[in-house]
């Protein structure tokens, strides 16, 4: 796909992106200490172009996660992804993951977060990107274990950790086996957002409202019920839309009628992210190119996609103010 320069060269904002599903091949390499980056490398890091399912695209988590067993690598990791963003004029990003799958008898849930939170203070001081991690809770994971990552995280949140996420097999593992730790999270005043609507349930979406998300992720379900769109609408929740993704693990398939534009028009917080930069060969211009030209987002459209990727983030508000000043640049050539 071709970029336009205007696209190329604007600030962007990336508020749904999986550590694991965004390192460099290099990165792999060095991490895993390969003699060299091969074909068989690449095909397991990247969804095939006929990826059958959310649960076929999941498969090429394995070996990025074999990658960040140590403090080093996590930092690293992360220095790779924000190196990456930050060439692509991403101002801000908000990086996640799911701890409990680094965690092993050298590696305790604190010292990974204080290790990704590392990664993002160097790729400030390096690449001049601000960014934040989010903690992922996994669907399959037994709910003690999630509950750990919650109850450890606390003392983080406010310095390089912004929030909370439930991810993995959506179908297999739906939003209501989660309500305590979502209730929890709340009581302790700690912002989620959850992966939500992917897998074509409304159901989902709708708990994940009830549950006091500040975001869902994907939602694009959300389009099939209006009633719950004008709920989403009045609680003033970001959707954290991935298209690339979502074409990928069937989501959605028809681009004409990709649901951004509508929620857009409703007034709904619309936003674009890459959600995982390597296994779906994606960055942040290709995915604004690819709305652009196939997914009827016009180009004044990506000025208020922007700002709405400012409002519904993480980011204290010194950062959201920086965020909005950077954000002028992206005026409409007239
Ligand atoms: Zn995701």
């Amino acid at each position: 796909m071709t970029h336009n320069s205007f696209i190329s060269n604007m600030p962007k904002i990336d508020l749904h992106c999986h550590l694991d599903g965004s390192f460099s091949p290099e990165f792999i390499r060095k991490a895993l200490k390969l003699p060299d980056i091969d074909d068989q490398l690449i095909t397991k890091l990247k969804a095939p172009a006929d990826c059958s399912s959310l649960t076929q695209y999941l498969t090429c988590f394995d070996l990025p996660i074999s990658a960040i067993q140590t403090k080093e690598n996590i930092i690293n990791g992360v220095l790779d992804v924000l190196s990456q963003a930050s060439s692509e004029n991403v101002k801000y990003m908000e990086i996640r993951f799911a701890p409990t799958c680094s965690v092993n008898e050298n590696l305790s849930l604190t010292d990974i977060y204080e290790a990704a939170i590392a990664g993002t203070k160097l790729g400030l001081e390096k690449y001049g990107i601000y960014s934040n991690i989010i903690l992922c809770a996994m669907r399959h994971h037994q709910p003690d274990t999630n509950l750990k990552v919650l109850e450890s995280m606390a003392d983080y949140v406010g310095h390089g950790i912004c929030g909370l996420d439930i991810a993995g097999d959506e179908s297999q593992f739906p939003n209501q086996l989660f309500q305590e730790l979502f209730s929890k999270a709340k009581d302790m005043g700690i912002p989620f957002t959850i992966h939500s609507g992917e897998c074509g349930s409304t159901e989902n979406v709708k708990l994940a409202c009830q549950y006091g998300a500040k975001r869902i992720g994907h939602g694009i379900a959300l389009i099939h019920d209006i009633n719950l769109m004008q709920d989403i609408r009045s609680a003033g929740i970001g959707l954290e839309l991935c298209p690339t993704s979502n074409f990928q693990t069937r989501a959605w398939s028809d681009m004409s009628t990709y649901p951004l534009r509508d929620f857009l028009d409703y007034g709904l917080l619309g936003t674009i992210n890459t959600d995982n930069r390597t296994v779906s060969n994606t960055n942040m211009t290709t995915e604004l190119t690819l709305a652009k030209s196939k997914l009827n987002i016009r180009e004044e459209d990506l000025l208020t996609i922007y700002k709405n990727s400012v409002e519904i983030s993480f980011a204290d508000d010194n950062i959201k103010h920086k965020l909005l000043t950077d954000g002028n640049s992206i005026l409409l050539p007239t």
